[in-house]
């Protein structure tokens, strides 16, 4: 329990990966930014030491037998906290939702819209009420017998099932069955049943044909099978099913992801005949509020959710302004193009963190510490002012904010500025600064500093003259009608525009079959993989050469141990207990699963006869180990290693270690590991660079680094194009492309294409103020 008159979280001696025994004291009911360059150890600090810490003592609260479960997994390196209230981390990482889950789930909309259609909806004449239960999709009392709530639902049809009518069922009309001797089977059984199957399909009776195909039955006949050159089989009884009832099956049924793939093949989508995609019982359907019903006001963007009238009676007054006012915070946050029937797997990680954010608002939560990551993540600057407005509202409603951030205007309107640096990794790990932001402009050293009461003027560089152009469109999709863009070749575009103005939409139509493109790499910033055994080595090829390298040393010689034995991924070289992965995974009732290091290897992944070969001093395990920096300086003479290692220092990766999971990178690392990986290729001919929001998760120094990488690229005579809010970055670009005006159905149009200084002028866009202000 906080004593009431401490007013600070009071962290001792945290080590959690690189921090080096930080102390650290943040005030409550404040908004706490953490910051520092990527990999200093902000996210260290703010999520793997306080909220870890706040997370484990309120599952030892309620669940006193996940002790054991909590000691396996380990308690974050922290001497002690004190103060610490319960924390709710609003994290973007993505939390695997589930298909069903939309926007209106995911804000608990969906739930107010319910109760005002059973309370104060329109129903015909002499229909008896609802309960609210009956307006959800996903509940048995509510979902389309039909379609069981999908809106979609699939069918086959005569067509998809035999391709070539001009086939008889010997020689292979009915495409979608089975091969080998079960086809031959039902084949068997249909001669048997008195089908001409050396007729071609086409003239075989209709009926025939759709009994064939689409009948439920299965009659069960003695089969003479038909004799095989060599073979003489037996009578036997065998049962039919028709090639609809085998797809279905095969479908819904099958362990073979193959079968499974090629049943879809022979399978339709098409809207549910039943709800028409409205995924309700024909009863929820008919009932209306202002004229339209639940599904059609699902599929509305909130702005025009918003503005549904108030209903005649008392209770849909209430009802609907409660549904107003959990609207307005997610409008604010800039979101109002999206509708409730979105599903959040379609939803940009910051779309979602903002989403939630909004829906705390309404939540009267007070004395806990909300932890977020980079919250302006995908928001243009003229949203930010709102996202501060929320972020303080939170705070006064007697919460704690602690935010980490690159964002130089959240940081500068923060109560207290936690720094963190100075450097990266095993150069970072110290607190530099922990006050009020001014404060931050006396300390040395602080990358921060530079870029919070400086601005730094983009270096000066000669203007780029294009070779030609590609053009896009018309692009008709999403918010989108009928946009043709130009891209011009050999320089370097920043598409802009507010949140949902159709940026993503618009570079999602660049592909290689446009002229001019040439080759097209698209580094986003997805996973580089989904498991631990995909890490920084394995991806970009330098773990090849590691293996290498060990295999021909004389150890390895001696032992005849070849490259396959310095992998993890196979037996042989590996610790079997773990697999390979360093790691086992733990269950935790109603958590995600977590993973806890081996108890066998400790983590190091290899079983004790290959740990024994070394390089230099140096085990493989202890290799994968070191950071990339340190490697480089290990690798200095191998050629090879030292290429890549290169490439990753320049981009501004030295911090990570060699082995460092694949799960455990953040979306802007994973997207730097591909672009280095792509530099390192150096391919000849020109390439289209295309890149989502490349400096999410990035400070201002990690910005410098990555865009001199970008600016070379285009040097050496590539094209890039980025999505992009940051207007340092669109500053200094050759060109730009400006969507909007708003998001949704406000925007989806080119407000202004030009260069930058062209844009800033323009009228009407809302990137101009602030790109303005940028050139200053
Ligand atoms: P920031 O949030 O400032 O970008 P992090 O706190 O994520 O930095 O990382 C700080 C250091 O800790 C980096 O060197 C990073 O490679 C390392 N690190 C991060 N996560 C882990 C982990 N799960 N295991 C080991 N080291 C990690
Ligand atoms: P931006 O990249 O500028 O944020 P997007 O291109 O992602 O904008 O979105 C433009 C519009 O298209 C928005 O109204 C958004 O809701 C809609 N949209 C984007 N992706 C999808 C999708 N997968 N399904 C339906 N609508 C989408
Ligand atoms: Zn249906
Ligand atoms: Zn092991």
């Amino acid at each position: 329990m906080p004593t009431p008159h401490d007013q600070y979280v009071r962290v001792r001696g945290a080590r959690e990966h690189n921090l080096r025994g930080v102390d650290v004291d943040v005030p409550r009911d404040a908004l706490a930014v953490f910051t520092g360059v990527s990999g200093s150890g902000k996210s260290s600090l703010a999520f793997g030491t306080v909220y870890a810490e706040a997370q484990r003592r309120y599952f030892e609260s309620v669940a006193p037998y996940a002790r054991r479960l909590i000691h396996q997994v380990g308690a974050p390196k922290v001497g002690d906290i004190s103060g610490l209230p319960p924390a709710v981390s609003l994290q973007q990482r993505r939390a695997a939702p589930t298909s069903r889950s939309s926007v209106g789930t995911l804000t608990n909309l969906s739930n107010s819209l319910r109760m005002l259609f059973s309370r104060a909806g329109d129903y015909p004449p002499g229909a008896e009420r609802l309960d609210s239960d009956a307006f959800s999709p996903n509940t048995a009392a509510g979902a389309c017998p039909e379609c069981h709530g999908l809106g979609r639902v699939h069918r086959t049809t005569e067509e998809l099932l035999v391709p070539d009518p001009s086939l008889s069922v010997r020689e292979g009309a009915i495409a979608a069955w089975p091969g080998a001797w079960q086809g031959k089977n039902l084949r068997d059984i249909l001669a048997a049943l008195g089908v001409d199957v050396d007729l071609p399909w086409r003239e075989l009776p209709a009926e025939r044909r759709a009994w064939i195909l689409f009948t439920d039955e299965q009659p069960v006949v003695t089969v003479h099978p038909v004799r095989d050159a060599d073979r003489i089989q037996r009578p036997y009884q065998g049962t039919y099913m028709s090639a609809r009832r085998y797809v279905m099956k095969t479908f819904a049924e099958s362990k073979s992801p193959a079968l499974r793939a090629k049943a879809e093949r022979f399978l339709a989508s098409a809207p549910c005949p039943l709800c028409g995609g409205g995924r309700l019982r024909p009863e929820a359907l008919a009932v209306t509020v202002a004229g339209r019903t639940i599904a059609e006001l699902a599929a509305l963007p909130l702005t025009e959710l918003a503005g549904l009238p108030d209903g005649a009676t008392e209770a849909a007054r209430v009802l609907t302004g409660d549904l107003r006012a959990r609207i307005a915070p997610i409008v604010e946050l800039g979101l109002g193009y999206l509708s409730l029937d979105r599903s959040t797997p379609t939803l940009s990680t910051g779309e979602l963190q903002r989403l939630r954010l909004a829906t705390q608002l309404r939540s009267g939560l007070f004395g806990v510490v909300y932890v977020l990551d980079e919250p302006s993540a995908g928001l243009h600057p003229a949203d930010t002012e709102a996202l501060l407005t929320m972020l303080r509202r939170l705070r006064d409603a007697g919460n704690s904010l602690f935010v980490v951030e690159h964002h130089m205007d959240v940081v500068r309107a923060a109560d207290w500025v936690v720094d963190v640096g100075p450097l990266a990794g095993e150069h970072g790990g110290r607190v530099l600064h922990s006050g009020p932001v001014e404060a931050l402009a006396r300390v040395p050293g602080s990358a921060t500093a530079r870029f919070l009461f400086d601005r730094a003027a983009a270096p000066e560089r000669p203007a780029r003259r294009p070779r030609g152009e590609v053009t896009v469109g018309p692009v008709t999709r999403h918010n989108l009608r009928g946009v043709t863009a130009r891209f011009p070749l050999g320089v370097f575009t920043a598409v802009t525009g507010v949140s949902g103005s159709g940026k993503s939409t618009l570079i999602g139509e660049i592909t290689e079959e446009l002229p001019g493109v040439g080759r097209l790499v698209s580094v986003d910033q997805r996973p580089i993989g989904r498991t631990p055994r995909s890490n920084l080595a394995t991806y970009t090829g330098l773990f090849d050469v590691v293996r290498k390298v060990f295999a021909d040393t004389d150890a390895a010689r001696g032992l005849g141990y070849g490259v396959g034995r310095f992998s993890f991924n196979v037996a042989g070289g590996r610790c079997e207990t773990c697999q390979g992965e360093g790691f086992v995974s733990v269950e935790l009732l109603f958590l995600p699963s977590t993973y806890a290091p081996c108890p066998d290897c400790d983590g190091a992944r290899y079983n004790p006869g290959t740990l024994r070969v070394t390089y230099r001093g140096r085990s493989i395990a202890e290799v994968l180990d070191l950071t990339v920096e340190s490697a480089a300086e290990f690798f200095a003479d191998v050629p090879a290693a030292a290429r890549s290692l290169d490439t990753l220092l320049d981009v501004g990766l030295g911090y990570l270690r060699l082995g460092q999971p694949a799960t455990e990178l953040s979306g802007g690392e994973a997207q730097r590991i591909k672009l280095a990986s792509e530099l390192q290729r150096g391919r000849r001919g020109h390439t289209l660079y295309l890149l989502d929001e490349p400096t999410t998760g990035l400070h201002p120094a990690d910005v410098e680094v990555l865009m001199r990488q970008l600016h070379g690229l285009v040097d050496a005579g590539h094209t890039v194009v980025v999505v992009e809010h940051d207007m340092s970055v669109v500053a200094d670009a050759d060109h730009v492309v400006d969507m909007g005006p708003g998001g949704g159905d406000a925007g989806g149009r080119i407000v202004a294409a030009g260069t930058p200084a062209e844009v800033a002028r323009a009228r009407g866009s809302a990137t101009a103020p602030y790109l303005a202000r940028a050139l200053e």
